[in-house]
């Protein structure tokens, strides 16, 4: 049976380190990745007895904008909880986290013409990692605790399985990154496990209502895995239905090396944590005034940034939505914009150009930029070059063509003599032209970039055509 007979569903939920100094619960600084082992730790994040936690404001205002950003409800109560499990990365025995009365719920992120719900948002823990030492020889294995990472705040953002496909569940992480980033939140860096992403994928026939049983795979942490890992899952489940097996409901892991996912556990039901209010912290009731405040001081956010390049500058959709994507694309965008370059053309010098780069020009150097190639001054390669130029050195383009003495030839009688000698050079071609093979005319061109790249390529295209007649 083909795979298309089965209809995929996603639910993702990610973890994001909102953007503070400290932990959740106390004064310990967040530190960087590859600083010693617990140098970032104090009583109340080891777990010792006797301490009290104290909520981080930072990381409740991080998490009341995410909120805000994507359009949920906040109630006017909310309470922390306790999670309890045993793990040695856990020297608490109980993770802080929010069970029934989270910060907020049913919001949504727009991703183009898509709406994805969002069930909620809520603050909890970070936990400790053990590093595993030893060799096999020797058969010497030692395990290490590191309490690092023990009480850094996370933010869960957890969707509705409104999601159908790899790419679906893949244009949510980054569009969620893109909101993220631009309101401050988080910097969301992947690949220092600021975001990290677990969906829940099942499988069901075209039509069905009962969703089917889902696997959740657990901290995948760059959007390229994460693609991966949905793709395989799906496969991987339609061919156990499809060969009279039942899909077990378990959290799997990613295997990098591999490209596979495999079986970690069985899943926990929510009993087994034994949930109960956080006996040492107040349940909270947020200020309203507070809450308008921060919401009045979002800036503009990506879906509606989108929309407004379409209709302020006439961008197409596709081009508005890649712009958009990123705030630091899109500011350069508006500003090359502003100062007079034409809009379509500086957009496509943005995403062709500068985006693959990594590495933005000012906006003033980019609108003369695209006025030079735009106006016939260079040629699109010579714009390339000069791009390249004025980045490295910080002159700008139009001294860069300057210095050079890079100007496109637009000169006939030039151009004419150019094309002449590029006709006489290549028989072969000129002869398959002739003969009906009209793509010849690309190999022609081709050459008369070579001996002449600065050539107006309209003009000595226009040449060619008429001197083959
Ligand atoms: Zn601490």
């Amino acid at each position: 049976m083909p795979e298309s007979t089965w209809e995929v569903v996603i639910g993702m939920e990610v973890h994001v380190q909102p953007r503070t100094r400290t932990k959740m619960f106390c004064g310990c600084a967040i530190g960087q990745l590859g600083d010693p082992p617990n140098s970032n730790v104090c009583e109340v994040c080891m777990g010792m007895p006797g301490v009290l936690p104290v909520i981080n404001k930072a990381a409740v205002e991080a998490c009341l904008k995410t909120a805000l950003a994507l359009d949920c409800e906040i109630p006017r109560h909310t309470k922390f909880d306790r999670k309890n499990y045993m793990y040695p990365d856990l020297p608490k025995g109980y993770q802080i986290s929010q069970y029934d009365l989270p910060m907020s719920i049913n919001g949504n992120l727009e991703l183009g013409d898509r709406r994805v719900r969002i069930r909620r948002v809520h603050l909890e823990e970070d936990t400790g990692k053990l590093i595993h030492a030893g060799d096999k020889l020797h058969k010497a294995w030692e395990s290490y605790v590191d309490l690092n990472r023990a009480g850094v705040p996370l933010m869960e953002i957890v969707s509705e399985p409104d999601l159908r496909s790899a790419d679906e569940a893949r244009d949510y992480a980054q569009g969620l990154r893109t909101l993220l980033r631009t309101i401050g939140a988080s910097e969301a860096e992947m690949e220092k496990g600021q975001l990290r992403c677990e969906p829940n994928i099942s499988i069901r026939r075209y039509g069905a209502d009962d969703l089917g049983v889902k696997t959740e795979l657990k901290n995948i942490n760059s959007f390229r895995a994460l693609h991966r890992a949905i793709q395989f899952e799906v496969a991987r489940q339609v061919e156990v239905v499809e060969s009279g097996g039942t899909v077990e409901q378990e959290t799997r892991g990613w295997s990098e090396a591999e490209q596979r996912t495999f079986a970690q556990r069985s899943k926990e039901l929510a009993e087994d944590y034994r949930y109960f209010p956080e006996p040492d912290l107040p349940p909270l009731e947020l200020d309203r005034a507070w809450i308008e405040e921060l919401r009045r001081a979002l800036p503009e956010l990506p879906a509606a940034r989108r929309a407004r390049l379409v209709s302020e500058y006439a961008l197409p959709a596709s081009d508005a939505s890649q712009i958009a994507a990123d705030r630091e694309l899109a500011d350069l965008f508006e500003a090359a914009a502003k100062a007079g370059a034409d809009h379509k053309a500086t957009a496509n010098w943005i995403i062709g150009e500068v985006a693959p780069r990594g590495k933005l020009p000012t906006p003033a150097h980019l609108a003369e930029l695209v006025t030079l190639v735009a106006t016939g001054k260079i040629t699109r390669d010579q714009g390339r070059e000069v791009l390249g130029l004025s980045m490295d050195n910080g002159h700008s383009p139009a001294q860069i063509v300057a210095e050079r003495g890079f100007a496109q030839i637009s000169d006939e009688s030039e151009l004419r003599a150019i094309v002449e000698s590029v006709i006489a050079g290549n028989p072969r071609a000129v002869e398959d032209y002739k003969a009906g093979k009209k793509q010849a005319i690309q190999a022609l061109m081709a050459d008369v970039r070579t001996r002449a790249p600065q050539a107006n390529p309209k003009i000595a295209s226009a040449i060619l055509l008429e001197l083959l007649k």
